[in-house]
């Protein structure tokens, strides 16, 4: 009898289940990030993978040190919930964010108090030190865990993956700096200064910190002096606006220019910046070792 009921009711008990652990899987939102430029949306990717809807506001090709964003790209940025950027290379992030402060947008300034090299000079290019880099990837990955609880434990096991990646590349930077015959980097744009800080090497460079600016005929010539002296074969450039330069100084120094990346423009050919940080290293060991 007891049997029967229990058969009876058994539909029942399976409806009532299906009702309630039925398809309850809804589509999340992806979490909506504004990163200011390419390595910034880089490490973001690293942290936040397919979780986030990712909007870079430095164009592929536009020089990041010169770039103001239009009042429609901050509009996008205070709908956004998490705005990650480097500092002190944005000198338009705490105007834009300002002008977005009724909006709830978590801002994450990831090189705070990074800036500062040896010699006491603040240097915006913080990420090419990639043990500097793992840790803004790690206040990205908090900045992403505070605005989107629900995945904080996806943020930090991808956070620990991408800054696993980074630690390998940061040791095989270190055992370059440690190895190497040579030392200095004649380099275009003063963009390495944390990078030569990092791994033992010193940064000459043709033009300073931003890429626009023209050499004078004296900073050449004593540059030319610094390639003969060290008896170095190459000398580095980057892509764009300080190419020119280093070919003038190859020429005149009679060296050879090899590509270093600082990876903050976004035209850096579809390579990501694990991609690059490895380019660079390779390119690294055949001028100096
Ligand atoms: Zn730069």
């Amino acid at each position: 009898m007891k049997k029967t009921l229990l058969l009876l009711l058994l539909p029942a008990v399976v409806l009532l289940c299906w009702g309630c652990g039925g398809p309850q899987k809804k589509e999340t939102a992806k979490l909506s990030v504004t990163a200011s430029f390419y390595p910034m949306g880089e490490l973001a990717k690293g942290v936040g993978g397919e979780l986030i809807e990712l909007r870079v506001l430095v164009p592929a090709g536009v020089e990041a040190h010169d770039f103001e964003p239009s009042p429609r790209a901050v509009t996008a940025l205070g709908q956004s919930k998490v705005f990650v950027y480097n500092g002190l290379l944005e000198p338009w992030a705490q105007g834009a964010l300002r002008a977005v402060a009724e909006q709830p947008v978590l801002a994450c300034r990831a090189g705070e108090g990074l800036y500062r090299l040896p010699d006491g000079t603040e240097d915006p290019h913080v990420w090419l030190d990639l043990g500097k880099a793992q840790l803004e990837t790690e206040r990205i990955c908090a900045a992403f865990c505070e605005a989107d609880p629900a995945h904080a434990d996806l943020y930090r096991r991808n956070a620990a993956l991408y800054t696993a990646k980074l630690a390998e590349l940061d040791a095989a930077y270190k055992e370059l700096g440690r190895s190497s015959r040579r030392k200095t980097i004649v380099s275009s744009h003063a963009a390495f200064g944390h990078l030569a800080a990092a791994y033992g090497l010193k940064q000459e460079a043709v033009l300073g910190l931003s890429p626009e600016a023209e050499p004078t005929a004296a900073a050449l010539g004593a540059l030319t002096k610094t390639v003969r002296r060290e008896g170095l074969a190459y000398i580095f450039m980057e892509s764009g606006a300080s190419e020119r330069v280093a070919r003038t100084l190859a020429k005149e120094a009679g060296v050879k220019v090899l590509p270093l990346d600082a990876a903050e423009g976004s035209g850096s050919g579809g390579r990501s910046f694990l991609q690059i940080a490895e380019e660079n290293l390779r390119n690294l060991k055949k001028a100096l070792q």
